[in-house]
């Protein structure tokens, strides 16, 4: 490991724009990072890129590494480097979610040559838009890899840490269907959507439900004037939760709220509600945990097993049938100007893929 060059390597690619989206260029720069590297590359047609690094040793099982390439949006970001810390100057978010994974990648290939170090396949696959609901990874044909495991790096914190749980998830639209009316001369022959979206949201539990279940309505608007009342109003929400039955359960008490809301005031609900994504719960003796424990106690750590509250491009491939752990990435408040991440842990996470790599 080269501590300068896993520096140098950090600063060129959080110094290439990548909102989701517009991940073109970053994946153009990975692309041939990649290939410099000796890996053959290919791009599908959603943009996620996918190579494959020869193995040395038959008898090593293949591996794969996923990333994501894109960053919430920001502006070009200024950065400064403070000891083991490197943060963005001002507003913008500095990107190491996902790039100090990215760069880890790079600096665990780099060494693997350098050290002459024997192994297996190793499989990178850089994903698309998924800040924007793991659009890459769905689209991603699982089939392409040869790897059964897939190690997801694209988590916060020390080292160490692995998601084994995360939660599924629901979105919802609803919207409510009034009456227009003045609102001065004939208030009583209109039927306001507004106070049928009030009472609803007043109606449904919201915010933290239990350890494992959550809910939110984010966004709400409605109406045309203060002298109308209102015909129509629209709020979107979501709820998650790690256990499934949870969350049919808080559902149903979303949409049945907003029933009786509007049935309440003589409106009418449109509503939609769609899973967004699939939960998924490994248990600690996987095997895909076990070689990241061991890795991880090769240096010096102990993996802590850990529930997540949102989802990731892992739990797309446990769907798809690839057991797939989430590793942290040594990033804090990621998707905040506060983002910083350390030198040093993105220095782990490659020693941690090396060591993964050779246990496989
Ligand atoms: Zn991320």
């Amino acid at each position: 490991m080269n501590r300068d060059r896993l520096i140098e390597e950090f600063i060129r690619q959080i110094s290439i724009p990548s909102i989701s989206g517009k991940e073109e260029r970053f994946a153009l720069y990975m692309e041939s990072r990649l290939k410099e590297l000796g890996l053959k590359v290919e791009k599908d047609s959603s943009g996620n890129l996918f190579a494959r690094l020869e193995g040395s040793v038959a008898a090593k099982r293949p591996v794969l590494f996923c990333a994501h390439l894109d960053t919430v949006p920001t502006d070009p970001v200024q950065f400064s480097i403070e000891g083991e810390t490197i943060k963005a100057n001002g507003s913008a978010i500095l990107g190491a979610d996902d790039k100090a994974a990215t760069t880890a990648i790079v600096e665990t290939l780099l060494s693997l040559k350098e050290e002459g170090i024997k192994h297996g396949d190793v499989e990178i696959l850089l994903t698309v838009q998924e800040e924007v609901g793991l659009v890459g990874a769905k689209h991603f044909d699982v089939e392409k890899a040869k790897s059964r495991f897939f190690y997801v790096l694209d988590y916060s914190g020390p080292i160490g840490l692995a998601v084994c749980s995360a939660p599924y998830a629901n979105e919802f639209h609803f919207r409510f269907l009034g009456k227009a009316a003045h609102a001065g001369s004939e208030p009583e022959k209109g039927i306001s959507a507004i106070q049928a979206l009030a009472i609803a949201i007043a109606n449904m539990p919201l915010g933290r439900i239990d350890f494992e279940t959550t809910a939110n309505i984010g966004i709400i608007s409605g109406g045309k004037a203060t002298n109308i009342v209102a015909d129509f109003a629209e709020m979107r929400g979501e709820a998650r939760s790690r256990n499934s039955e949870k969350l049919e359960k808080q559902t149903q008490l979303m949409l049945q709220a907003a029933e009786e809301a509007a049935l309440s005031v003589g409106a009418k609900v449109d509503i939609d509600c769609l899973r967004e994504y699939e939960g998924y719960t490994l248990s600690e003796n996987e095997e895909i945990v076990l070689i990241a424990r061991e890795a991880a106690s090769a240096l010096g750590l102990n993996l802590k097993l850990v529930d997540a509250g949102g989802a990731s491009d892992a739990n797309v491939f446990n769907l798809k049938g690839r057991k797939s752990l989430v590793l942290s990435c040594g990033y804090l408040r990621p998707h905040t100007p506060e983002e910083e991440v350390s030198i040093k842990e993105m220095l782990n996470l490659s020693l941690l893929l090396k060591e993964i790599i050779q246990r496989a």
